[in-house]
């Protein structure tokens, strides 16, 4: 455990502004102080110091998949995406049975309970279980396995409530299935995100599950309705709700840098928030995975359902990482402030850990990704602790 740490770099990303160049301190663990460099401090040439990276939608990577709550799986999935500066991580599920997620859930809470990957002692941070599904549009239904698809009810809503506990941080539901705003207000009293996706809701069937607490839109744009200018769906809704925020995979497949650049643009720093969606296979070689009982392919960086005929199937997941997220984004000339509050600071908030992680301030846990000059990762500091890469040189 590193005591006491002194971080400079030519640019230090903070929520205000960003420093050039600037310092943060570490003492045991939290930031203790973000300020210019001292003269003679040693600064890391052409580096720049963003918060660690907050990524609220993940269903593996590395060749481990998150999405049955093994808690080995879900360690290598999170210790992969945390070379790539992602420093709290959820783990998302996949459509399954309600039994069968909940027993999965009711795993990998023990184990989170236990301490399994509370981000101390150079074990990830895994915050908690976003289920993504069943309660889903089989119209829209991506790379989720239809034959699980089901309307919500009280006992299979509460079901998988009380499986994850503590650990519920986020349920994507589609809004217009019979019973669903009941369902989303019930995810928020037992203090988790309810999240709008999956969805062929009409504009004011996605306004009644924001009314009724949803505060997060599962990847705009999609496995929904496109935005129509006399239907404007979802989509519409979500932009028109200052208070929700827009999940963006920003990977050059699922959405094209004009929808993400207008998006980011008009909801603001505090309205998106930079997912990966990720499979197993991100950071393998392109072939063969399984999701959830599908076959995937992968192939020139993008995973596709594999289909009967020859035609690509849907996309199902990303091998996305979160610093290729936040390259794409700086390279579309978003502001630095507003990229790194995209990838941290708005999915901390989100989730309800602004006070714990997601910016460089002081008292928070000391998670900080240090970018060279090309925005590549040159190293990882979770916790206070340097988790990869090097400082050196
Ligand atoms: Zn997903």
């Amino acid at each position: 455990m590193t005591d006491s740490l002194v971080l400079a770099a030519d640019r230090v990303v903070t929520p205000d502004g960003v420093l050039s160049a600037g310092a943060v301190t570490i003492t045991g663990g939290r930031i203790d102080t973000v300020a210019p460099a001292d003269r003679g401090v040693r600064v890391l040439d052409g580096c720049t110091l963003v918060p660690g990276f907050v990524d609220i939608h993940v269903h593996g990577g590395g060749g481990h998949s998150m999405t049955t709550g093994d808690p080995d799986a879900v360690t290598g999935a999170a210790a992969f995406h945390r070379g790539h500066g992602t420093t709290t991580i959820l783990a998302s599920f996949v459509t399954a049975p309600v039994d069968e997620l909940a027993d999965s859930a009711a795993r990998l809470a023990a184990w989170l309970d236990a301490g399994g990957a509370d981000g101390t002692g150079g074990r990830p941070c895994v915050a908690g279980i976003h289920y993504e599904g069943p309660f889903l549009a089989a119209s829209r239904c991506g790379a989720q396995n239809p034959a699980f698809l089901v309307d919500p009810t009280p006992e299979s809503g509460a079901r998988l409530i009380d499986a994850a506990g503590r650990w519920l941080r986020m349920m994507t539901i589609a809004p217009e299935r019979p019973g669903a705003i009941d369902l989303v207000a019930a995810v928020v009293a037992a203090g988790g995100v309810a999240a709008i996706g999956h969805t062929d809701a009409s504009f004011d069937e996605a306004r009644r599950a924001i009314a009724a607490g949803a505060t997060v839109a599962t990847h705009l744009g999609n496995a929904m309705p496109p935005f129509l200018h006399r239907a404007p769906g979802p989509i519409g809704a979500s932009l028109d709700a200052p208070e929700l925020v827009c999940e963006l995979i920003a990977d050059g497949h699922h959405l094209h840098d004009a929808f993400l650049g207008v998006v980011t643009r008009t909801k603001g720093a505090e309205g998106v928030a930079l997912i990966t969606d990720a499979i197993a296979a991100a950071g393998r070689p392109d072939g063969r995975y399984a999701l959830g009982g599908l076959d995937v392919e992968v192939r020139d960086g993008a995973a596709r359902l594999v289909t009967d005929d020859a035609h690509p199937g849907s996309l199902a997941g990303s091998v996305l990482t979160m610093d290729a997220a936040f390259r794409r984004l700086v390279g579309l000339g978003v502001p630095l402030v507003t990229a790194s509050a995209a990838a941290s600071t708005t999915p901390a908030r989100v989730l309800g850990l602004a006070a714990e992680t997601g910016a460089l301030r002081p008292g928070l846990r000391a998670d900080v990704v240090v970018l060279d000059p090309d925005w590549q990762v040159r190293a990882v500091i979770a916790g206070g602790r340097l988790v990869a890469g090097t400082l050196d040189g």
